[in-house]
């Protein structure tokens, strides 16, 4: 993972959609789910996401799981 998400983020603020942040650490990633969604022709910019961020599911409350693990 590069360390310049942000960076790609301005650069690209269309691609914001795709990211989820958690509530309680902030950590961010892009939704698991957007390939699938973008299937079989997702956009370069989209694709160029993954290298930037890793995959980051939220619960309901807008928490990732590693937060989840944390709170039981
Ligand atoms: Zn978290």
């Amino acid at each position: 993972m590069i360390d310049n998400g942000e960076e790609f983020l301005s650069m690209h603020p269309s691609q914001r959609k795709w990211i989820n942040e958690c509530r309680r650490c902030h950590s961010r990633g892009y939704k698991p789910n957007i390939l699938e969604q973008l299937y079989p022709y997702p956009p370069t910019e989209t694709r160029n996401l993954r290298c930037y961020f890793k995959p980051l599911e939220l619960n309901s409350d807008g928490i990732c799981e590693e937060c989840n693990k944390l709170l039981k």
